[in-house]
């Protein structure tokens, strides 16, 4: 299969050339252009699988563009993640209801950024080759709904399997409690905080005999987080 090509919309050179090299080190195809005009000539030449649009550009804010793209019957179902500097929620709500299918806030790993395309990549089509997550020796099938660790199944009920897809497609970001209710249970579900110390701890016995429950870390004060290395 092809590798999948990411557009990557961004006027800073350093940052552009950081985020091309860790996508062409993750097996993916880049492209780049440094404004919106010339990320609109890249995608009428060859359609791009995903594009990374950065919100503060030179011609024309990269929320502004993507609303374009997505009220563009041509371009709306071409998948778009925004990076921005700005952490705030308000920002993050518009950013997707301005039709973005992810938001990446900056400094972001590579690895994260990755994750990340690579979640956004399998919502849109679930057959993508390489849709199974990988950290070491264990894996997630999200087609087949299937976890391993080191080749052998790991038996996980239904909210652990959904918080560890979630984690495993957001790794190395601490999420506080609430954040976590609200992408794994949905926001308007009513479930107590208390539940997701249950559930982490039902996850973590589950990885407990492979070793890998050192992978869902607390981070005191702040919530939870999903990384290979302890920090
Ligand atoms: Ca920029």
């Amino acid at each position: 299969m092809a590798a999948k090509q990411i557009l990557v919309v961004e006027d800073e050179k350093p940052i552009r050339d950081m985020i091309s090299f860790g996508l062409r080190r993750a097996g993916f195809e880049v492209r780049e252009a440094m404004d919106t005009r010339a990320a609109r000539a890249q995608v009428a030449d060859r359609r791009p699988d995903l594009m990374l649009v950065d919100w503060m550009l030179p011609d024309m804010s990269g929320l502004e563009f993507t609303r374009q793209i997505k009220r563009d019957p041509e371009l709306r179902d071409l998948p778009i993640i925004m990076l921005t500097a700005r952490a705030e929620e308000s920002d993050k709500v518009a950013g997707l209801e301005g039709g973005a299918d992810d938001y990446v806030t900056k400094p972001f790993s590579p690895r994260e950024l990755v994750a990340r395309i690579n979640a956004v990549l399998r919502r849109v089509d679930p057959q993508v080759e390489g849709s199974v997550i990988t950290f070491e020796g264990l894996s997630l099938d999200p087609v087949a709904h299937r976890v391993t660790a080191d080749s052998r199944p790991v038996t996980l009920g239904p909210t652990e399997y959904r918080m560890l897809e979630f984690f495993m497609s957001h790794p190395d970001r601490v999420y506080s409690r609430e954040q976590l209710l609200d992408r794994i249970w949905g926001g308007n579900v009513y479930v107590e905080e208390r539940t997701i110390d249950v559930h982490i701890r039902r996850l973590r016995k589950a990885l407990e005999e492979f070793g890998y429950d050192r992978m869902v870390q607390t981070v005191r004060g702040a919530g939870y987080r999903f990384s290979t290395h302890s920090e």
